[in-house]
Formats: structure tokens, sequence, C-alpha cells
């Protein structure tokens, strides 16, 4: 494990070329040339919270909002099946009349159609609703931290805290869930030093998968004219992810697709080995709208993941349909 110093020297780094380099190693090593693909049902865009970065903050009264039918997000699993993905997310925004039984019915559901891994991307919940969930079937959960840095977190995510969010994290590891988080990078007032805490705060987690993009301004938040989050160093904190977690999954995330037409490569060659296409309908798929950018690929859900995987190949990966579990961590969930 690097110290937080270390980090923020790679960070600094005049040049990072060596930096790619050893992430590769490290990724090949465990998983070759292999890249798992999660298809994304973005069920819902409502949201009772009020985070500054985000487009569907429930102040946001530009965007329209829309919610699919349990029939909608089964035929779009059907979808990701189809298109030899390996795993679907259920992700929405915190809807504030989301009913639990209509995502465990909908879980039950997706575990009648397919043995598929069911993960549930939904925010904050107490702890019996995820206790239910899993009982139905659920078994991964995705719970981005964003920032640790408190003083951020409480500036960008009104009404939420660190504490708060890392024990919904230990919550959700001690339920069995296999649990994923994340950071953005660049939000306005994040330093090179803020950062490589972040890094090490994350790695210490003993979670499955993680993740990090850049932060791209939303023009309907109060951070529209903020600028955006800088690519390459949001690709130094992949590459620095992937050295300090080596069996961990790690997605070339779509924020980097939004920011450079060959974004999610670049994401890859930093170490990266999932990538995470949203198979949500076309007809609401741009109202999910976290930021600018998000789900702009043009044609059908088949025609766009087909496309993914053209991209995938021609840069020398090969697109999975495996469950891509990460190998299990043993560790113990750290003191908080
Ligand atoms: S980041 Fe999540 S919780 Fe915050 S406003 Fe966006 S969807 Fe809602």
């Amino acid at each position: 494990m690097m110290t937080p110093q270390e980090i923020l020297e790679a960070l600094e780094a005049e040049n990072a070329q060596s930096l790619f380099v050893h992430a590769r190693l490290v990724r090949d090593s465990v998983f070759g040339k292999e890249v798992f693909q999660r298809g994304v049902v973005e069920f819902s865009n409502n949201c009772r919270k009020n985070c500054h970065y985000c487009g569907l903050r429930c102040s946001n009264a530009n965007l329209e909002r829309f919610a699919l039918t349990k029939d909608e997000i089964l035929s779009a699993v059907n979808m990701a099946v189809e298109c030899g993905l390996g795993t679907v997310v259920l992700q929405s925004g915190e809807d504030a009349d989301l009913d639990p039984r209509f995502i465990g019915d909908t879980i039950e559901c997706i575990k009648e159609l397919t043995d598929i891994p069911v993960t549930l991307c939904l925010g904050d919940h107490d702890r019996d609703i995820y206790k239910y969930w899993r009982a139905c079937g659920a078994d991964r959960y995705l719970l981005k931290m964003e920032t640790f840095d408190r003083e951020l977190h409480a500036r960008f995510r009104p009404g939420q805290s660190v504490a708060g969010r890392l024990s919904r994290l230990e919550m959700l590891c001690n339920l069995g869930y296999e649990t994923g988080s994340g950071l953005i990078t660049g939000l306005p007032g994040m330093t090179p030093e803020i950062l490589a805490h972040d890094l090490y705060r994350l790695s210490e987690l003993p979670l499955g998968m993680i993740a990090v993009g850049p932060f791209i301004p939303h023009p309907d938040t109060s951070l529209g004219r903020s600028r955006s989050g800088c690519v390459e160093e949001s690709l130094r904190a992949t590459a620095l992810l992937r050295i300090m977690n080596q069996g961990v999954n790690i997605p070339a995330t779509s924020a980097l697709d939004a920011l450079l037409p060959n974004g999610r490569e670049q994401g890859l060659e930093a170490g990266a080995n999932v990538v995470m296409p949203s198979v949500t309908p076309e007809s609401v798929r741009y109202e999910y709208s976290i930021y600018p950018g998000k789900n702009s690929s043009a044609g059908t859900v088949p025609e766009s993941v087909s496309n993914l995987q053209q991209r995938l190949k021609a840069a020398g990966y090969q697109p999975s349909s495996a469950r891509g579990g990460s190998p299990d961590r043993a560790a113990k969930f750290k003191d908080i």
C-alpha cells in the first residue's frame, strides 16, 4: 500500500507513462485483456436529494422525470443478456416514493429469468431494506463516497456526511453484498492532497469494485459554471487505484467517454478492467442526465453496446460475458 505522500507524488509527477505501464502490468497479471461488461438499467431519475454536482438533484426543474415499470426494467435486463453482458446494475436516484417491495419483486423476477448477478445502486437506505433486497437475491451494491473530505462532502452533498456513508458501506459489506464505491476527481476546491487522501482511504476499504471519474459540470446545477475535472488526473487516479487494489474491479467510467471520444479506452490503458454501458431504453436514456454527455451514444441499445464492444476489440481487449466477481478481499472493515 502506498502512503498518501507517495500517491500525491505520483499524481503530481511530470510524466505518468511509467505509472500507466505499471498499472497495466498489475491489471494484466490478474485479469489479462478480459473486460467485464455490466449493463446499467437507469430505471428512475427521481431524487429526493440535492447534490450540487448532479443533474438529477431535486431542485433541477428543467429535467423531465421518469420511472420505468417492472416490465420495462425486465425487458432492459433481457436486452443486456442478449447483448452478452454478464451483470446488470439497477440504478436510480433516491426516489422518495420508492417502494422497497418494487425492487424486491423486480430482483426476484430477474433471478427467475436469468442467473446473472444483480447489482443495486440506489443510494442511502435503512439496514432492514438492504437486508430485504439481499434476501430477494441482490448480489452487489454500489454506494459512492465521492470524497472522504468532510468539508467538501458536506458542501456538495447537503445533509449528508462521510461518517454516514461509511457506516452504510460497512452495513452492506456485513450483509454479504459484494460492495463497491468510488470518487469524483476535480470537484471545485479539491486539491491534489485531498485526492491523494481520498485514494488512500478508498483503498483501505474491503471493496469488490472501485471507480473514479472526473467531475463534469451540469448546466442546470449550482456548479454549472465550474471547470471540468482534469482527465489526466482522473486517469492517474485510476492507475493508482489499480496498483493499490490488484484484484478489485475498476471500471473505465462513462464520464471519461463524455470528455474524450476514446475515454473508455484510455481508462483501460490506465489499468481499468470493466465497462458499464447503459441498457436504459432509448426513450428515456437522455433524461438520466447526471452530467452532460452521459448516455450520449446514438442508436438503439444493441447498436450502442455493439459499438462499444467493437471499440474494445479494436483497442486489443476482449469483451467478456463472465459474471466478473472480484477475488474475495479478506480484510475486515477498518475502524472508521
Ligand atoms: S448524486 Fe445521487 S443522491 Fe445526489 S442528487 Fe444525484 S442521484 Fe440524487
